[in-house]
Order: C-alpha cells, then structure tokens, then sequence
C-alpha cells in the first residue's frame, strides 16, 4: 500500500519512493514516498496560508475539530494499531495502549483550547500605572515545525499537533524515517474532521536534509523536537530567534529503599526495563539497591523477566521484540560486552538474534561503563548495591541526563528527601521513572531538554503573550 505525503490537504507523491519495512524481519509494510526540497517549500507556504485562517478560528471550532479526532481515534484504534507496530516492531499490545493514549491526547489538547486565556495584569501596583488596566491574551506564533522520532510514532506526534492547533497554529510534521506512516494517517483523520486544508502537512525524508531545510526556514516560528540530544542541540544552534523546545534522552533511574514493596517495585521495574525493548525515553536503566534486600530483589527481579516472551511484534502474547535496527540490537549488544569487561556481570538475556535482543540484567555496572553514563535504548537494565540514601540520590544525579527519576520507600521523609535533591523534570514515589500520563507536565533538565510537552504545557510553549494596555 502507499503512503503519500499531505500537503495542502492533498495526497502528494514524488519521484523518490521507498519501502517501510517491519523491523523484526525486513518484510515490507508500505511505500512512502520522501520530499524534495520544493515540496518542502510548498509545505511551509500551505502552513502559512493555513496559519491565518487557523489564527480565525474560535477556540470551540479548533476545539469541536480536536474532539471528532479523538472520537473517530477511538474508533479506528486497531488500524493505527497496526500500523504503529508494523512501522516501529512495538509489540501489538503496546502499540493498542499507544493509540488509546494517543485519542487521549487529541482530547486534553480539545480541553485546553477552552482553557486558552490570558491574564488582568496589575497596573497599579507602579505609581506610573494609575489609571491603567492591563491584560494579556495569547496569540499563536504560526508555523511549528514538528520532528518526532520512531519509538511513540502516533502520541509523541500529537503530543505536539493536538496544542499546536489547539492553540491556533498551523504545522509542518516530518515524523522519523522509519515511522512515517501512523503520521499520514493521522493527518488524514484530521482532515476528515474538518482541519482547514494546509494546517497540517506531512512530509517524509531523511532528517539531516528534509528535516534541516523545514526547520530552517524563515517562516517557521518555532520548531518543536523530540529525539536524540545530539540532534537537539544541533537544532538549537540553527534555531537562531525561532523557539525551541527539546524533548530528549535520559539513562532513567529508580532507587529501591529497604523498606520498599518489593512485590510492586519488581514488577513495576521489570515493565519499566523493558517495555518496547527499552527503547523508551524514560525506561528504567539504572536501578540502585539498598545493599540489605539487594539479593532478595535481585532473585525475583531475574525470575520475572526470564518470564518475558520474545517473539513477533503481531502476536498478542509478545513482550519483547525488535529493536528498530539490527545496527541497534548490535550497539546494545556491544554496550553490555563494555560493561562486562569493566567488571559488571550479566546474570540473565542479552543474546541477539537480528535485531531481537532478549532483555538483559546486568549487575554492579561500573559508572564509566556507557550502560551507566550514556541512554542504553535498549532491552537491557543495571542492577547496582547501594548502602545508604545520600549514596543513591548522589548516583542518580552523577548523569549528564534529568528527564524523570524514582524511588521504592513506604517512608515519607526518605521519599521527599530524594523528590527534593534529585535533579529531573519528573520525580516519581513508589513508581517507576517510565510512569507518564499524558496530561501532565513532561520534560527534562540537564542533557534531556528544555521545555515541557503535556497539552497544557506545549500551548504555554506554543503561544505568545501580548499585553493589550488601556488608560482608562
Ligand atoms: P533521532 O535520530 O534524533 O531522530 C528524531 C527525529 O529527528 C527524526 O525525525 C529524524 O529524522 C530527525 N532528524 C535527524 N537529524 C535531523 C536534522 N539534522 N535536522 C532535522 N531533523 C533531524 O531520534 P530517534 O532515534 O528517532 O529517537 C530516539 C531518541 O529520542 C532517544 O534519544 C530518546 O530518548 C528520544 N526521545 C525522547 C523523548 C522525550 O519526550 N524526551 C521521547 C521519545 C524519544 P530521520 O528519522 O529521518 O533521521
């Protein structure tokens, strides 16, 4: 089947044409057509036609639009289903989460465009403001370059289209080479509910020139990314005066406090370790033990995960499959070797087969080791002794990364102290680092970003204040 691009609001092919294959095995899953430089020249004119009639529109328009979305989303789960784990290899019971969450999102982006409001300012609180009354309203900047990456193809992608139109912009989407086609779907859903032709466009093409020639152009307003830090702040160097927001790595860690539940933080870490192979921005890669229940957690955390069923992605039953390349599972694969040779040892998984991976435990990672200082991304996890909490706190910190971080304790004291040191956007007690809803604020410090994505958060990022000042 093919994929064309959407621009302007129709189906647009071009002299290049490629096959997405299903990363589990290589079989092919649609052809998909990548732009040209002019396409990508008319996608940001038809986004700027679009951004004056979306500028228009009122906030219950934008917001009736978004809300069809979410219902016909709903509806038409299975497909998009589908057609996230034949792109990304997403086992299909993860993928069937990811477009429930993705109509979610199209739902909290409707919710917000009715909350869409500025503020009265106080005037008078200088001597020179009397007899002054002050507001501010939030406009929309225009056109939003959006560049998503592989691993939450559908949601990450609405994560930024749901505000940016809520919020009255228009959007160029350019979703990651090997996922392109939840994003062409999506745009046709849309379409079908009534987005005026050209407020979004999708076009496909490798990120290192499509996506660079999108985001510098001169009339993109704002360029919204999520991906790897190297490619962010590469953006951020050509962004000049354009606003950027980063939503990038992290190496997640989660400590587990003597008096845990064990029961819970085994099962919630192993989820958290492997889901979609790790190759999730907030899996669970570093976790540090209190030396006293480190054996206990140790045995029952290897139990649970040789539970795992490896298999293909289709099949109902499946845990873990691919990885997005065989390259990847071969990196993975060469990270746990490093970290073996610096003195870790791998109790449990790591054999590759293509670019299956069975999911890896790993104890006592040394913190050079890549699989401890760098974003694994993969299926594999470091299990590390601990004694005490300012030990664990000063670990978790000893990362370049901060996106979101965690703690086991049933002690309120021990679990506040670590909220309150642990440098990270999020912090998560007796959950996992991987816990996301998706109405929440959620972004990183540090190497993991800057900015905050969650509906209400993406239109504050998404939208100017003005002032509107009168003398009265
Ligand atoms: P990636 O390689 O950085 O790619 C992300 C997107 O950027 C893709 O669409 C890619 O296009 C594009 N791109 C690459 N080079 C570009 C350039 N020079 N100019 C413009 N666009 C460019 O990341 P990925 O491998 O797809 O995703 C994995 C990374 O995303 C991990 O680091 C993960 O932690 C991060 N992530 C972060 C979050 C978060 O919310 N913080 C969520 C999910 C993932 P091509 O595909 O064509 O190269």
């Amino acid at each position: 089947m093919e994929y064309p691009m959407r621009i302007a609001g129709e189906a647009v092919k071009s002299s290049h044409s490629r096959t997405v294959q299903l990363p589990y095995d290589g079989s092919a899953v649609g052809t998909i057509f990548e732009a040209d430089p002019a396409q990508v020249v008319v996608a940001v004119a038809s986004a700027s036609a679009a951004a004056h009639v979306m500028r228009e529109m009122t906030l219950h328009e934008r917001a009736a639009i978004l809300r069809k979305a979410y219902l016909k989303l709903l509806e038409r789960a299975d497909i998009f289903a589908q057609a996230i784990s034949s792109e990304s290899g997403k086992p299909i019971k993860e993928a069937k989460l990811e477009a429930e969450r993705s109509a979610l999102t199209l739902l909290f982006s409707a919710e917000e465009a009715h909350r869409l409001t500025g503020e009265v300012v106080p005037m008078d609180a200088s001597p020179a403001g009397k007899g002054h009354w002050a507001m501010t309203v939030r406009e929309p900047l225009g056109v939003i370059a959006a560049i998503t990456p592989f691993n939450f193809p559908l949601n990450l992608s609405i994560h930024k289209i749901g505000p940016a139109l809520a919020a009255g912009n228009a959007v160029v989407h350019k979703p990651a080479s090997a996922t392109p086609i939840s994003a062409v779907l999506l745009a046709e859903l849309l379409l079908e509910c009534g987005l005026p032709k050209g407020a979004l466009n999708v076009i496909m093409g490798p990120g290192g020139t499509i996506g660079q020639q999108l985001v510098t152009h001169k009339d993109i307003a704002m360029i919204t990314f999520t991906g790897s830090p190297e490619v962010g702040l590469h953006l951020r160097h050509l962004a000049g005066m354009k606003r950027v927001t980063l939503e990038l790595g992290n190496n997640g860690a989660v400590i587990i406090m003597p008096d845990a539940d064990l029961d819970e933080a085994v099962a919630r870490c192993v989820a958290g370790s492997y889901a979609h192979s790790g190759q999730v921005c907030i899996s669970v890669q570093r976790i540090f033990v209190q030396n006293d229940i480190r054996g206990e957690f140790l045995d029952r955390f290897v139990a649970q995960t040789e539970k795992l069923r490896v298999g293909h992605p289709f099949e109902a039953s499946t845990d873990i499959s691919s990885l997005i390349t065989e390259i990847e599972a071969e990196r993975v694969a060469g990270w746990i070797k490093e970290a073996v040779d610096s003195g870790a040892t791998l109790v449990t998984g790591g054999a590759r087969n293509h670019a299956t991976l069975s999911p890896a435990v790993v104890i006592d990672v040394p913190a050079t080791a890549k699989l401890s200082c760098r974003e694994a991304f993969g299926p594999v996890v470091g299990i590390n002794r601990c004694q005490t909490l300012d030990e664990a706190i000063a670990r978790v910190n000893d990362s370049e990364y901060g996106l979101q971080a965690g703690i086991y304790t049933r002690d309120i004291r021990t679990a506040f102290q670590a909220a309150r040191r642990v440098h990270v956007g999020g912090f998560m007690i007796n959950e996992i680092p991987q816990y996301r809803v998706d109405q929440m604020p959620y972004g990183g410090v540090k190497r993991s970003g800057t900015g905050r994505e969650g509906p209400k958060y993406a239109i504050e990022e998404m939208t100017e204040p003005k002032l509107i000042c009168w003398k009265v």
